[in-house]
């Protein structure tokens, strides 16, 4: 199964109004067992070698925050028409200045569009980072750095996504300079058009 194919498939699970997490899987069958304990309704599904768990998006919240502070690394799948008031939970302007978050230039999601093929109507929010060897890291450098790692088949799939949008908790990506090749040990956030988002 192709990633494509696989957030087709999990599109399809949140249009009845569910959520998805997906993750590595001791650390879902961890969640799956809590879930059980407190008597919380969700399906485990395994798909393409990783565990996904799905259930009423009410308890999703809750499981974010827990992610968060625990530093769980996870992806939610949540429906579109939840990802606003969730973001405004997780994006409180304090936040958004502390990761120093700032709105993308046109100019830029111009570029984005033009060279990467990454449609970008809708606000994108992200870290700016300054590399020591003078070049800048942003949305252009971070959204190339992501096809490179995950390959064009998985950004398609997550362009593609008509139900769902994606929040990353704890996000593992790296931000690297592509002009010199290192590793920018600052934190890069991200909060891309209402359907893509780290927290
Ligand atoms: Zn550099």
């Amino acid at each position: 199964m192709t990633s494509e194919s696989v957030l087709t498939s999990i599109d399809e699970v949140v249009e009845s109004g569910r959520t998805v997490i997906s993750g590595d899987s001791s650390i879902v069958m961890d969640m799956v067992e809590e879930a059980m304990q407190k008597g919380t309704t969700i399906d485990a599904v395994v798909e393409s070698g990783r565990t996904i768990i799905s259930g009423d998006s009410a308890i999703v919240m809750g499981l974010l925050q827990e992610a968060v502070q625990k530093g769980t690394i996870l992806t939610f799948y949540v429906p579109r028409s939840q990802f606003d008031p969730i973001m405004r939970q997780i994006w409180t302007p304090e936040r958004i200045k502390e990761a120093k978050m700032e709105s993308v230039s046109k100019e830029e999601t111009d570029r984005i569009e033009r060279e990467l093929e990454v449609p970008c109507e809708g606000e994108i929010l992200v870290t700016r980072l300054e590399c020591p060897c003078g070049d800048e890291y942003g949305a252009f450098e971070f959204m190339q750095q992501g096809i490179r790692t995950h390959g064009k088949d998985w950004m398609n799939g997550v362009i593609g996504l008509k139900k769902a949008a994606i929040i990353r908790a704890n996000p593992s990506n790296n931000p690297i300079c592509p002009k010199c090749k290192q590793a920018l040990a600052t934190a890069f956030c991200y909060s891309w058009c209402g359907y893509y988002s780290c927290c």
